[in-house]
């Protein structure tokens, strides 16, 4: 039977991409919303996450589509009402309150899925198993977008905890993080602030890596014209380039058919097949390794203001 699940925010991603998915998962049945200002033809719609799982308490599962500083007071109740979770990415506003949420979970005996939908760009797994095999010598992330296109009017990306271009930037290091063979961290940062605004609009990241490569990382908000979300590794063996997101990787410039394995389902098709799975196996999965960096550039990072910025 199709697991009985909630979205909250219904906001630009849980319409371009979480409705839409669930509309064609027979592992789930979306009954119902908690939005203020939007919902979903045909399917219950409340105000808040209370009144929903007070009307609708056969929800077995919620998942959150909110923005990151947002989240905290609907997952813990999802929790303590005994409902499995999803959120989206960022995990939230600060490491320590998804760690609560994590310990919660298990507590309870709870599925809770912290998801990185740029984890299932097509070539991802390709490029880890690829890099599996090779020595890196330098892996150079430029990720790079034009914030007026791909975020138009959301005010909440500048506010404190909102996290500006570390909001696409996470998904650049949840990729570094989920293909590099072994872990790195931050050691050294550059972060633009805008002189009108909380959060940074660009950001300049270079990584030890132990292993003695050379990673670094631009994030930008200001690019012009196509976005930039790329990945460019030198290695013993040869010159990858993992690019759109990781959804197309080339080697010494010759195209990697990524269209055979799991991923060709899509990002957020592969997120609910995961979902679906741990909920089977009363699994957690939780990793916070892309937030760690992101923390960790916010404390070592040289603060540097900027012009200010207006939509
Ligand atoms: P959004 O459209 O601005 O926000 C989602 C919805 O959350 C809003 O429509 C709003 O709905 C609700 N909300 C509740 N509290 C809010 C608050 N304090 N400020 C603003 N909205 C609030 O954002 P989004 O682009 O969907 O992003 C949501 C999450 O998904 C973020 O963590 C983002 O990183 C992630 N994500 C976004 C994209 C993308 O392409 N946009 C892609 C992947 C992941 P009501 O007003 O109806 O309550």
């Amino acid at each position: 039977m199709a697991h009985k699940i909630a979205i909250v925010g219904v906001g630009k991603i849980a319409r371009d991409q979480h409705i839409p998915t669930l509309a064609a998962n027979d592992d789930f049945e979306l009954v119902a919303t908690a939005s203020r200002n939007a919902g979903v033809d045909g399917v219950d719609r409340f105000e808040d996450l209370g009144a929903l799982l007070k009307a609708r308490p056969d929800v077995t599962c919620v998942s959150l589509c909110t923005p990151p500083h947002a989240r905290y007071d609907d997952a813990r109740l999802a929790l303590e009402s005994g409902k499995h979770l999803m959120i989206e990415k960022p995990p939230g506003a600060t490491l320590s309150e998804v760690h609560d949420l994590e310990a919660l979970a298990i507590d309870r005996g709870l599925v809770f899925y912290s998801t990185w939908h740029s984890r299932h760009a097509a070539s991802v797994s390709a490029a880890k198993a690829w890099l599996a095999e090779r020595t890196i010598r330098s892996l150079e992330v430029r990720w790079k977008e034009d914030v007026r296109f791909w975020h138009p009017g959301q005010e909440w990306i500048w506010e404190a905890g909102g996290l500006g271009v570390f909001d696409p930037g996470i998904n650049a290091l949840s990729v570094l993080t989920e293909i590099y063979p072994r872990g790195l961290f931050l050691r050294q940062a550059e972060l633009q602030f805008p002189e009108n605004r909380d959060t940074p609009i660009a950001a300049d990241l270079t990584f030890r890596d132990p292993g003695g490569a050379q990673v670094s990382a631009q994030f930008d908000w200001l690019k012009d014209g196509p976005p930039e979300w790329d990945m460019h590794i030198e290695t013993d063996g040869g010159y990858a380039l993992l690019s759109e997101g990781g959804a197309r990787l080339t080697i010494d410039g010759v195209e990697v058919d990524a269209r055979r394995g799991p991923e060709l389902q899509g990002e957020y098709p592969a997120l609910y097949a995961r979902f679906a799975e741990l909920l089977a196996r009363g699994e957690r999965e939780v990793d916070l390794s892309p937030m760690r960096h992101v923390a960790d550039a916010f404390t070592l990072g040289r603060r540097k203001v900027v012009a200010p910025f207006h939509w």
